[in-house]
């Protein structure tokens, strides 16, 4: 524990089992204690991995945010095992399974204490448990990072057309520095976001603090999607080549990563009714502000038409419903913008 940051904004609970700044591989645990009928003194084991070797940057790497989201946990898995310190200048730390007894239960929010983890940051070592995890991410693992790379996939309510993700940015210097990391990954996409609620997302924390970092939607619907999964597995080889660590980029050819937009609310479609959502079309549609979306459908009352929703802008359909029924206030679509 001696090679924690002297910047910790609180003394964390978490005991982890791997030395950070140790040259060579570790396969370790973040013990997050977890005090319940079974087990009065028990810990939830965080599996985290850390290759190091020579000088160079660290790249944080983290799958299983959510835990209905699969894409990144694989590729970090088979990355985890293969990766070598001979193959290293720098330091590579990999979350396999971020939030664990979400991922064990296949699930967005926590069995433990029902907080989406991905909402809990920056954290509070002294909170529930998503919050102590988040407190020792952002203040132990993120301090030591010259970039982040958070891999997400939809999850069970989303389905998303493969694409890395940032926030829009004041500041300009970061947004381009964060542009050139997502052109390296090369998804078909990089959408910049204004979210419903980012305040307390691991992205945002990394972004305060001036980090280059980025996120990713890979699919969704609680499955795994393998044009999402084969983007996760080169895009996270291109990140280690782009910054010097181990490799070379894949050149293989690939459309360039195109920017858009998502600025503001207008972009978002929520359900104005409970039911099963239709959608009228597949994503990567380029639609008409007016067109529309698709429709719920009420079965409680075969004799009432479904409701229509319409599209408020125009763009690129690029998230849907990930699963059959919605419900009011949910995101049945949400349109992306070209980037001028
Ligand atoms: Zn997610």
């Amino acid at each position: 524990m001696s090679e924690k940051p002297a910047a910790a904004a609180a003394r964390s609970k978490v005991i982890a089992d791997v030395v950070l700044d140790r040259p060579g591989k570790q396969f370790g645990y973040l013990r997050v204690p977890h005090s319940h009928d079974e087990s009065a003194w028990g810990a939830v084991a965080i599996p985290i991995v850390v290759v190091a070797n020579g000088s160079g940057p660290t790249l944080l790497l983290v799958g299983g945010t959510h835990g209905d989201e699969y894409e990144g946990q694989i590729t970090l898995l088979d990355l985890a095992r293969t990766l070598e310190p001979n193959d290293v200048q720098g330091r590579v730390i990999i979350l396999t399974a971020h939030h664990f007894p979400a991922c064990l239960a296949g699930t967005r929010t926590s069995p433990i204490d029902g907080r989406d983890i991905n909402r809990a940051f920056p954290g509070d070592p002294s909170g529930s448990f998503a919050q102590v995890l988040a407190h020792y991410v952002a203040n132990y693992l993120v301090p030591i990072a010259d970039a982040v790379m958070d891999i997400h996939s939809g999850g069970r309510s989303l389905d998303c057309l493969p694409c890395t993700m940032s926030h829009i940015l004041d500041d300009a210097a970061l947004t381009e520095r964060t542009l050139a990391l997502a052109r390296a990954f090369g998804a078909p996409y990089h959408v910049m976001s204004r979210e419903v609620d980012g305040s307390g997302t691991f992205q945002t924390t990394c972004e305060s603090r001036g980090l280059v970092a980025m996120s990713s939607e890979l699919g969704g619907g609680n499955r795994i999607q393998l044009p999402g999964l084969e983007i996760a597995e080169r895009g996270v080889r291109n990140l280690l080549a782009y910054l010097g660590i181990c490799g070379v980029r894949d050149e293989r050819p690939t459309k360039a990563t195109q920017v858009m937009l998502l600025p503001d609310m207008d972009c978002y479609h929520f359900a104005p009714a409970s039911g099963i959502y239709r959608p009228f079309h597949p994503l990567g549609t380029w639609v008409k502000a007016g067109d529309p979306a698709g429709t719920i459908y009420d079965i409680s009352d075969p004799a009432r038409a479904p409701t229509v929703v319409h599209f408020k802008r125009s763009g690129l359909l690029w998230s849907t419903r990930g699963q059959g029924r919605i419900a009011t206030g949910d995101s049945c679509s949400v349109v992306v913008v070209a980037k001028n």
